[in-house]
C-alpha cells in the first residue's frame, strides 16, 4: 500500500449562519470573531470578522468519523461512538471509554491505537504523570471571510421570542409578572468563508510517540487500508454535507460551495490559501513548480462540478492508497 497527502482549500458561502458561538450575556448569544490583518494601499488595516473555529470544524468531522467506523465495524472507543470527544485525557477517562484497566496495559500509544480509529486519527493527549500525546493526522484551521468581502462582513443580532401569552405561565400566583415570553438574541452572519483541511495518512494504524519506536504499525495492512477508507468516506460526506457547526436545528445555514480544490499528493502538498481571490489558479501554478506526484480536483460552481470534484478525489485517494 501506499501513503498519501490530501489537501483541500474551498470558499463556502454560508447565509444567515450561527454556526460557532462563544459566550451568552444575558439573553444574548455571541457569534465567535477573529482579528484579520489585510495589507491595503496606505499599509496594513485589521478587521474583526465572524469566524468559525477549526475545534469546531474539527469535531464536526471526527463525529462523521466515528459514525463510519461504527457503520464498517472498525474499533472507536465507547465516548467517541457518541460524540464525546474526551480521547484519553486521564486514566479514568481511558478506563471508562475501553471498560479496561490501564495498569494492565503496557503501551498506552499503542492500546488506544488499536482500539480507537477516532484517536488513532485524530490524536489524543494522556494527560496524567507521564503523558503520553499522540498529533492528529488532519488539519484544519478557523473558517474566516475571504479578502474580497473582508470590509463588508457584519454581524447582526436577531430577536427570537419564545411566546407564552394566553398561557397561565405569564403570571405566577401573586399576579407578578413571570418570564412566560422569553425574548432573546442571537447573532447571525452571512459570508463567503475560506475552508482548510489536510490529511496525511502516513501515521495511521502507527506509533509516533517513544522515538525508537516511530512509524511501527500497530495494526495489519488491510486494517489500515480499512481506516484510511474510513477517513477518506467521511471526507466525501463531510465535504458534500457540510458536516460541522452547531445550532443547526434553527439557523440551519443557506450553504454551497462556491469553489474547491483538492489536491493529492505522495508527500505534503498544501493547495493555496483559498482568502485570495485566485487561489484555484495559484495552485495549478504551484504544482507546474513544484509536486510530488501531485493530482488536483478543482471544482467550480460555475461549472456545476462541485460534487463531481469531492467524488473523483476521493476514488482517485483509494485507488492510490492500494497502489494502483
Ligand atoms: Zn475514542
Amino acid at each position: 500500500m501506499s501513503d498519501i497527502f490530501i489537501s483541500v482549500r474551498g470558499r463556502l458561502l454560508l447565509n444567515v449562519e450561527a454556526m460557532n458561538m462563544t459566550e451568552s450575556v444575558g439573553n444574548y448569544v455571541k457569534h465567535r470573531r477573529v482579528p484579520v490583518l489585510i495589507h491595503q494601499k496606505d499599509g496594513f488595516a485589521t478587521y474583526f470578522v465572524p469566524a468559525i473555529s477549526g475545534e469546531s470544524i474539527a469535531h464536526g468531522f471526527q463525529k462523521v468519523i466515528a459514525d463510519e467506523a461504527v457503520n464498517k465495524g472498525i474499533p472507536v472507543c465507547r465516548l467517541c461512538k457518541n460524540g464525546i470527544f474526551l480521547k484519553s485525557t486521564s486514566q479514568k477517562v481511558l478506563e471508562d471509554s475501553f471498560s479496561t484497566n490501564s495498569k494492565s496495559i503496557s503501551n498506552i500509544e499503542e492500546f488506544i491505537v488499536k482500539n480507537c480509529t477516532v484517536e488513532d486519527i485524530g490524536g489524543f493527549l494522556y494527560a496524567e504523570q507521564a503523558n503520553v500525546k499522540r498529533t492528529s493526522n488532519f488539519y484544519v484551521g478557523y473558517m474566516i471571510p475571504v479578502r474580497e468581502t473582508l470590509e463588508h462582513v457584519v454581524i447582526d443580532p436577531q430577536l427570537h421570542s419564545r411566546y407564552a401569552l394566553g398561557t397561565g405561565f405569564v403570571t405566577s400566583e401573586n399576579k407578578q409578572e413571570e418570564r412566560g415570553q422569553m425574548i432573546y438574541y442571537v447573532e447571525v452572519s452571512s459570508a463567503l468563508y475560506t475552508f482548510s483541511l489536510d490529511i496525511d495518512t502516513k501515521y495511521i494504524g502507527k506509533l509516533t510517540f517513544e522515538f525508537e519506536n516511530v512509524g511501527k504499525s500497530v495494526v495489519s495492512d488491510s486494517e489500515r487500508i480499512n481506516r484510511i477508507d474510513v477517513l477518506l468516506d467521511s471526507l466525501k460526506l463531510f465535504l458534500l454535507e457540510h458536516g460541522f457547526g452547531a445550532k443547526k436545528t434553527r439557523f440551519l445555514p443557506t450553504a454551497e460551495w462556491d469553489s474547491i480544490v483538492i489536491g493529492i499528493s505522495d508527500n505534503t502538498w498544501t493547495a493555496c490559501s483559498p482568502f485570495t481571490e485566485n487561489y484555484v489558479d495559484n495552485s495549478i501554478k504551484k504544482k507546474s513548480k513544484i509536486n510530488y506526484n501531485t493530482e488536483l480536483f478543482i471544482g467550480r460552481k460555475t461549472e456545476n462540478n462541485i460534487d463531481d470534484a469531492i467524488i473523483s478525489a476521493v476514488e482517485n485517494a483509494k485507488q492510490r492508497i492500494r497502489g494502483k
